[in-house]
């Protein structure tokens, strides 16, 4: 395959795929943004445009970014995602991650709202959330498959500072984490070899936040003791 046709191979792939996730209502208005890394590139992945509705790309609203700088590669392309600094931090921290999704699943942001209001610091530190005994937490295919423990990040309006809590934090952290992280008040990113691998984490979170959440809801007080 050439590398223009490989280019375009990648490019319908993220177009497919986003499609698929704005019908769900995960990329609702313009939000949300997919990337895949570019072997053989050198450092380049493909990654959404900004602004455009995920329900109407095609293959010619993606850009090439530079994974070291965050830098589209070309000064005649569409802007990138303005996301595009968490899905280069995560390249530059995992060798093996192939591909990036980033989107606004309503129960995992709701989730991570929660998190942040009942904790000290006021949405403004990491916190965590963690899970247990639920199916589908195997489906992350991290190291523990009965809990999970998923960090959620301060939604800072300079995304750069977003990618670089993310780096730092996994950056001191050991292997065997779950490749899922949360945003307060904003959504949710999961990565893996594969865009196909990485939606799949965004589903599950998405389906463990929901399971959760109305787990909560419907599990009566406990009875007091007389
Ligand atoms: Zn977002």
């Amino acid at each position: 395959m050439t590398i223009a046709a490989e280019l375009e191979s990648v490019a319908l792939t993220l177009a497919d795929t986003a499609r698929e996730l704005y019908q769900r209502g995960w990329m609702e208005g313009t939000a949300g943004n997919l990337s895949a890394r570019l072997p053989g590139s050198g450092g380049l992945a493909l990654i959404t445009a900004s602004g455009r509705s995920k329900g109407r790309l095609d293959p010619a609203d993606v850009v090439e970014v530079d994974i070291a700088t965050g830098q589209s590669v070309s000064s005649h392309a569409p802007r990138p995602s303005a996301e595009t600094a968490i899905h280069t931090a995560l390249y530059r921290l995992f060798p093996d991650c192939g591909a990036v999704a980033h989107a606004h699943p309503p129960y995992a942001t709701v989730a991570a709202s929660h998190a942040v209001r009942q904790r000290p610091g006021n949405g403004h530190v990491i916190v965590e959330l963690r899970y247990r005994d639920f199916e589908i937490i195997k489906g992350f295919g991290s190291s523990d498959p009965h809990q999970v423990v998923v960090p959620v990040f301060p939604n800072w309006p300079d995304v750069t500072r977003i990618g670089r809590d993310v780096e730092h934090h996994f950056h001191t952290r050991a292997a065997g984490f779950p490749s899922v992280l949360l945003i307060a008040y904003h959504g949710a990113t999961a990565w893996g070899p594969t865009l196909e691998i990485a939606r799949n984490r965004l589903e599950c979170l998405e389906s463990l936040c929901r399971l959760d959440l109305i787990n909560i809801q419907t599990t009566p007080p406990a009875k007091e003791t007389p």
